[in-house]
């Protein structure tokens, strides 16, 4: 599933083409038509990121004028030549030379200025967002049972982050990722700023990369990662392969439904 870096950067891509605009708006696949009508030729104010949610608004003159997507585990939204047709297209917007193409999202929605507001106001704070109140996160997580590693993947309380920032986050600060909340103290506001930064790195290059200078493998000598997921990390799927650190054996557990991998040399 993407994280929350890759819904800002296709924010901001949405914008570059078309805010300002009137694109031509479509269902290919027929299943977002009537939606689609509503708001096809009018102005495409803005593209929205609030964690893994993004919400693109036309100035449409229906109640109905903000289409608000999740992309879910497989859904993906391209930028293509105004040509390319292939595959399942659910939403189309097109203008100039560029067409952006969404296709197997969890949901595509056309919804109101009030829905959205209550779509945002349940989710967490979202480290890319300058307005993200962090201080009502933090009082929650202090006050919790559960285990951070089950906590950071709670979009109520962090929006946008997803499971390779939940475990390099946790390694890089040497935080066993079954530590109750509440006995984490200062190192909350640890965790919040080590996802800050990771994450507008990632936004800003499009790949998540997570190793310290003395950890990358040029420094190490070792070969660069090869991935899907691309970009230099500590533990994300390298269960049974050698910490960086320690030479610990990384281990993984199905947490919140998701692999989580650790090193129990570095994090305890
Ligand atoms: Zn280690």
């Amino acid at each position: 599933m993407p994280e929350g870096h890759v819904i800002h950067r296709l924010a901001r891509e949405i914008n570059s083409h078309f805010a300002g605009t009137a694109p031509v708006v479509t269902s290919p696949q027929g299943r977002f038509s009537a939606e689609a009508s509503l708001i096809d030729g009018h102005r495409l104010a803005a593209a929205e990121a609030f964690g893994k949610h993004l919400f693109i608004e036309f100035d449409a003159p229906t109640p109905q004028r903000i289409v608000s997507i999740h992309l879910g585990l497989i859904g993906s939204l391209h930028f293509d030549p105004p040509s390319e047709t292939k595959g399942q297209i659910r939403l189309h917007i097109e203008g100039g030379e560029v067409a952006a193409n969404l296709r197997g999202p969890q949901w595509c929605r056309l919804i109101t200025d009030q829905e959205q507001a209550v779509a945002v106001g349940k989710l967490g704070a979202d480290p890319l967002r300058p307005d993200a109140d962090f201080d009502a996160v933090k009082a929650k997580v202090a006050r919790s049972s559960r285990s951070i590693g089950s906590l950071l993947m709670d979009q109520h309380l962090f929006a946008g982050v997803g499971n390779i920032y939940r475990a390099e986050t946790l390694f890089r600060l040497g935080i066993d990722p079954m530590t109750p909340g509440r006995q984490l103290g200062p190192r909350l506001d640890a965790i919040w700023e080590d996802l800050v930064g990771l994450m507008r790195y990632g936004a800003k290059r499009g790949r998540i990369d997570t190793v310290r200078p003395q950890h990358t493998p040029e420094a190490m000598g070792r070969p660069p990662r090869k991935d899907d997921h691309g970009g230099e990390v500590y533990v994300y799927r390298r269960a049974g392969q050698s910490c960086f650190v320690c030479g610990t054996s990384i281990e993984h557990v199905v947490l919140e439904g998701r692999n989580l991998f650790w090193c129990p040399g570095c994090q305890n």
